[in-house]
């Protein structure tokens, strides 16, 4: 993959995408308090699911003080729906203790103070550096943006860390924030993980997995890549 071709699917999954997309850090996600705790709860679940939980959940615990304050099951209540609750409300509460006693109530804006943080790792930090502080400190990871890499062919690693290198030695710096975001948005609306719709794919004629399909699969009745 060369800085052109990486540039061009950028440019091509912008054009698609970047109008529905919080292209503006800190727009639309909340206070780095709210984008810290969703960001938590976002893990192997829906984004519908944690809208869910959103607006309870902040008028229960509005802030840092109020959650580290809070019993694991006045939590687990309100989050009951999203996937490992139990573990979730442990984290949170956790997190929450952590911002006041190390913090001052604060979300840190480093990925190393981030990541000493209950339930926080390279994924969650660099999510919450670019949406809450608007820093590219890194390109999140998750599993859309694995399997788009790989298929496309930005890396042949299934290691997450390393597929966030690869990412990061094909795209500038000032991209790697939305980028993550426009992968989600891809990997949602055509290329998901059981049955990618190639066909349509406004970036296949780059895309590695698209190349090695056989000649009948590749066939959309238009025009070939
Ligand atoms: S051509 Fe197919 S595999 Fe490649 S990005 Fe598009 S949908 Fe995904």
């Amino acid at each position: 993959m060369t800085p052109a071709q990486a540039g061009e699917i950028f440019q091509i999954l912008f054009r698609s995408y970047g109008d529905v997309l919080d292209t503006q850090p800190s727009k639309g996600w909340g206070s780095p308090f709210q984008v810290l705790i969703l960001t938590i709860l976002s893990a192997q679940t829906t984004d519908f699911s944690v809208d869910k939980v959103r607006e309870p959940l902040f008028t229960r615990f509005p802030t840092p003080a109020a959650l580290a304050a809070a019993r694991p099951e006045e939590v687990e209540e309100i989050i009951h729906s999203l996937g490992f609750f139990r573990v979730k409300a442990r984290h949170l509460i956790g997190t929450a203790q952590v911002l006041l006693d190390r913090y001052s109530g604060e979300v840190p804006a480093t990925m190393e103070d981030l990541l000493t943080l209950p339930g926080v790792g390279r994924k969650t930090a660099n999510i919450v550096l670019y949406h809450a502080f608007g820093k590219n400190e890194g390109i999140a990871v998750d599993t859309h943006v694995k399997r788009l890499a790989h298929r496309i062919g930005f890396t042949d690693s299934r290691n997450q860390d390393t597929v966030e290198e690869d990412l990061e030695h094909c795209f500038p710096r000032d991209q790697w924030g939305i980028l993550t975001d426009l992968f989600i948005a891809h990997g949602r609306a055509i290329c998901t993980a059981q049955n990618p719709s190639c066909p349509v794919c406004p970036i296949r004629h780059l895309c590695r997995y698209y190349q090695n399909l056989p000649l009948p699969a590749r066939t959309d009745g238009k025009q070939s890549p």
